[in-house]
């Protein structure tokens, strides 16, 4: 890298995944060329109704588009990959990953009509990427082809370790490359970015092959179906189930359309390992008999719509389930998820089968480091600073108090939040003031429509206020029950006129809907919203926001 001139500081500028679980998203910034780490998503829950998924505010990348070098994905699970459409959509450049990763993500991409210039990367293989190298190294995690990244930059090398355990157990392309780690570690690492999943673990995270004897005694003993749930991208998990189905002799289907592609995906590339003709179409698990069969099924997060929920009450179209079969989640539960688990769990017990669940039987290992593991990869890589990044604050707070195991003293670490700006200049760290950085909400209707609904709803309660209109109509005659009622807050009703008007305009409304569209109160709650608005725009130069309430009795 000559002619760089080493004295320019490279900016570390975390959009996503400091603070959180999910969202990770990380700038490298170097004499003004950027490259981003990683764009993921962060899965909605209950408490977001309505809501598809969370996506990192890449105003920052946006501001900055023609100076992105690229984006390299360190594995193919959703919250490293999930939002890479939406960042590719504000500032396009190639995208670097591994086959798997890139495999994944080329669905996705597809799914929503994205292109992009994928290029897939080799662990050991080293790539240019303007004043970034890039050096990917094989990790353990509980995807296949998962990847950390030592990135050489003029201002020294960044070690972002992705998700990743240290498994000794593992086979080789399963395993974290302890080796070309500790030869970073001698060459000198400036900052370490490092997971902090799981660093409220004591000890270190169990192998990949540990939960193969609590499987096989549920293969033993079953005499009926065996669904086994876990996540889809878990490809060494499926692997492992396929290998017990096999040797039990019987027939695997993939139940649920996540889990079909990204098995399709790892079959196409040769990492899961099995005859295809071992594994059936979901239409025709109903013509094997029980005992023959072991499905893996999408919805271990008890979503609502999976094939495991549906399934639970009798609802799927290809797959029941009854005494004498067994139900295993391989899984855990993403906090948020508890109580659609819990449901389905329920459900299935109703239905008289049995359910195995990591809460009483080893059948799910974490694909994260515990504590040992993150102290050993201090010490294998040895960084002047360590940066603690996916996780909630409290576990990067814990990162850094674990820090001292490794030798690390506190001051070199440092415990920063989506949109703080760390600055390293001849490798010294500095904090930098902060930069916009937050969450963009998208919406199950799928319109292509990406905003941020709680703050733009806000913003616009605050400037505008909010009218409510309340329609009481016979719900025989469709006619209405007495006048209509208006409350308002933080909107002015103080004109009367004003108010008068806006009831008999209520009135005209109501009375001059359509006749086909009395069936149908939503209807009617649009017209009244759209009247009402154009109404006080003229009126009041003001847009509040208007939410009708249309009552029959
Ligand atoms: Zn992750
Ligand atoms: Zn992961």
């Amino acid at each position: 890298m000559e002619g760089l001139n080493p004295d320019l500081p490279l900016r570390l500028v975390p959009l996503g995944g400091l603070g959180e679980f999910g969202l990770n998203a990380m700038v490298l910034e170097w004499g003004e060329r950027l490259l981003l780490v990683d764009a993921g998503v962060m899965f909605a829950n209950a408490e977001l109704p309505g809501v598809d998924s969370i996506v990192p505010d890449f105003q920052y990348l946006a501001d900055r588009a023609d100076k992105l070098e690229g984006i390299v994905l360190t594995h193919g699970h959703e919250d490293h990959i999930g939002a890479l459409s939406v960042a590719l959509d504000v500032a396009p450049a190639p995208v670097y990953g591994s086959r798997l990763t890139l495999g994944f993500a080329e669905r996705r991409l597809r799914e929503r009509g994205v292109d992009a210039d994928l290029r897939t990367l080799v662990p050991g293989t080293p790539v240019q990427l303007g004043p970034f190298r890039l050096n990917p190294i094989r990790v353990a995690h509980s995807v296949l082809d998962s990847l950390a990244l030592a990135i050489e930059t003029p201002a020294g090398v960044v070690l972002a370790s992705g998700d990743f355990k240290i498994d000794r157990d593992a086979s080789p392309e399963e395993s974290t490359d302890i080796e070309a780690l500790a030869e970073w570690g001698r060459r000198g690492v400036l900052v370490l970015l490092s997971d902090s999943t799981n660093v409220e673990q004591r000890g270190r995270s169990r192998g990949e092959d540990t939960v193969i004897p609590a499987l096989r005694e549920v293969f033993e003993r079953t005499p009926g179906r065996i669904l086994v749930t876990c996540f889809a991208s878990a490809i060494p998990r499926i692997q492992r189930v396929a290998d017990l189905a096999r040797a039990a002799g019987r027939r695997l289907a993939m139940i649920g359309r996540r889990m079909a592609d990204n098995a399709d995906v790892a079959l196409d590339l040769g990492l899961l390992r099995l005859p295809p003709s071992d594994v059936l179409s979901p239409g025709a698990v109903s013509t094997y008999a029980p005992r023959n069969l072991a499905l893996l099924v999408a919805g271990s997060q008890g979503e609502p719509l999976s094939a495991l929920s549906l399934i639970s009450v009798g609802e799927h179209r290809d797959v029941t389930v009854g005494p004498g079969d067994t139900v295993v989640f391989s899984s855990r539960v993403i906090p948020g998820n508890e109580r659609g688990v819990s449901r389905v769990i329920s459900n299935l017990y109703r239905r008289g089968c049995d359910v195995v669940h990591p809460g009483h039987a080893h059948v799910h290992v974490s694909g994260h480091a515990g504590q040992e593991d993150l102290v050993e990869l201090m010490q294998l890589v040895q960084p002047r600073y360590l940066v603690p990044v996916h996780g909630e604050y409290r576990m990067l707070v814990q990162h850094k108090h674990l820090a001292r195991q490794a030798g690390l003293d506190e001051e070199r670490v440092h415990v920063v939040e989506d949109g703080d700006v760390l600055a390293f200049a001849n490798g010294v760290a500095r904090r930098e003031d902060r930069v916009a950085a937050g969450r963009i909400l998208i919406d199950r209707s799928g319109s292509g429509e990406v905003e941020d609904f709680v703050l733009r709803d806000r913003r616009h309660l605050s400037a505008e206020g909010v009218v409510v209109p309340i329609i009481v109509l016979d719900k025989q005659t469709g006619h209405l029950e007495g006048a209509p009622g208006i409350v308002t807050r933080g909107f002015v009703d103080d004109d009367a006129d004003l108010m008068d008007d806006a009831t008999r305009l209520l009135v005209e409304t109501v009375d001059a809907r359509p006749i086909e569209e009395r069936a149908d109160p939503s209807l009617l709650r649009e017209r009244l919203r759209a009247e009402l608005k154009r109404f006080f725009k003229k009126r009041t130069q003001r847009r509040p926001m208007v939410i009708p309430v249309v009552m029959e009795i």
